[in-house]
């Protein structure tokens, strides 16, 4: 049988750093199980399995029901993970979600150069994000073969994160032993620290208009398309449209897709319309949308047949995640700087257009920055993990999991 993944020279004994094979063959078995948001099932068996084999008592592993409250539903909770510590610290928590798009289902890990690939080019790698999931794994399996000490820990595998952060959304925070570190693994670059990202709105808009034969009685219509185009207009050129600066804080809107009218002879009585709105600031996000509906009522208002008749509009806005940013001088942020640099690289604080978990388990008081191992062209059929950056990662993740240096 060919040897699909190259072996590196045997691992060191130093107890800090990561035993380059098992942390390969780890992610390479993780990569391999099917695990589409929604059908966590099997990657929760899997990981759960070998926290068991390597003596984690099954009592401090448990599910939680964040799929029962998903409107996506789904087969399985969060997996959470809780251990004692042997040292006394303030507990920390080390947290990755389990999904993958569903291109990932039924890749085949080979090594290519420096990276791992999916051998089976119609799949996805599924790097984004097992990588992350190992790296956590990884260590805590590092921490029982090595009887390193340890703080309390606790560790969060989310499930839909990659349907809408449904998992970290919907998580059972009681479940979670008050975490005063944490940190997310789910990017590329092991010395990026994301710290904060942006938050984001659904905005869901209906123009009711009324319907009437467009030739022999337009005048005792009212067109919800005038009705949409009139809103536009206003949302356009009040600046609420495109990427905008408010009170120096940065907001984005787009009006993404349009739908209405059935028949050119007909005064169109519905037109919907879907888009989003984004920004790092809470209140703008929450202006943008209150002045997207407000520019409808507006061409509600200012529309009227000849009967004195009147549309209507039904406007629906959701956070779909919620803005964060921890404050660089934040005990997350400092513990990882210093894990970095312990590792002679340089850390590179960042903030993000994205949503992560982090999203909102930060929106729940749990202090979470996002790291990287190694995820490369996550979501595309070109997707691999880089070895080195990989390996890196898992080193800052056991840093992180056990050095006592880090205090909160
Ligand atoms: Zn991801």
């Amino acid at each position: 049988m060919r040897k699909q993944v190259r072996k590196r020279k045997s691992g060191t004994t130093e107890p800090s750093t990561v035993d380059a094979n098992r942390a390969i063959d780890l992610v390479v078995a993780l990569m391999k199980v099917p695990g589409p948001s929604c059908h966590e099932e099997q990657i929760t068996k899997q990981v759960r399995r070998r926290l068991i084999a390597a003596g984690i008592p099954a009592s401090a592993i448990t599910t939680d029901n964040a799929h029962k409250k998903s409107p996506a539903g789904g087969s399985t909770g969060n997996l959470i993970v809780k251990l004692p510590g042997t040292i006394r610290a303030p507990r920390r928590m080390l947290m990755a979600h389990l999904d993958t798009v569903p291109l990932c289902v039924g890749c085949r890990p080979i090594q290519r150069g420096d990276s791992l690939v999916s051998g089976n080019p119609k799949t996805a790698l599924g790097a984004d994000n097992r990588s992350g999931v190992a790296a956590i794994l990884n260590a805590v399996l590092e921490i029982q073969r090595k009887k390193l000490p340890h703080p309390p820990l606790t560790l969060l595998f989310t499930i839909q994160e990659e349907l809408g952060l449904f998992g970290s959304r919907f998580v059972n925070v009681s479940k979670l032993g008050s975490p005063k570190l944490a940190w997310n693994w789910d990017g590329r670059g092991p010395e990026r620290i994301t710290h904060a990202a942006i938050g984001g709105r659904t905005l869901s808009i209906q123009f009711h208009g009324i319907a009437s034969h467009a030739g022999g009685a337009a005048d005792r219509g009212v067109s919800a398309l005038a009705l949409a185009g009139l809103a536009i207009q206003d949302i356009v050129s009040g600046g609420w449209h495109g990427e905008f600066l408010r009170g120096g804080k940065v907001g984005t809107c787009n009006l993404a897709t349009i739908h209405g009218g059935d028949a050119t002879n007909v005064v169109t009585d519905r037109v919907d319309i879907e888009g989003e709105c984004r920004s790092f600031d809470r209140r703008l996000l929450d202006r943008i949308a209150r002045e997207v509906e407000r520019a409808c009522q507006r061409a509600v208002r200012s529309t009227k047949n000849c009967r004195g008749q009147r549309g209507s509009v039904t406007f629906q806005t959701d956070i779909e995640y919620e803005p964060f940013s921890i404050p660089k001088n934040a005990a997350s942020v400092k513990a990882a700087e210093s894990a970095i640099r312990s590792l002679g690289m340089k850390p590179e604080l960042l903030t993000t257009q994205g949503a992560l978990d982090a999203n909102w388990l930060n929106a729940r008081g749990i202090p979470v920055a996002t790291l990287g191992a190694g995820q490369v062209a996550g979501h595309s059929l070109s997707e691999r993990l880089d070895i080195e950056q990989f390996l890196t990662g898992c080193k800052v993740a056991l840093r992180l999991a056990t050095s006592p240096e880090l205090s909160a």
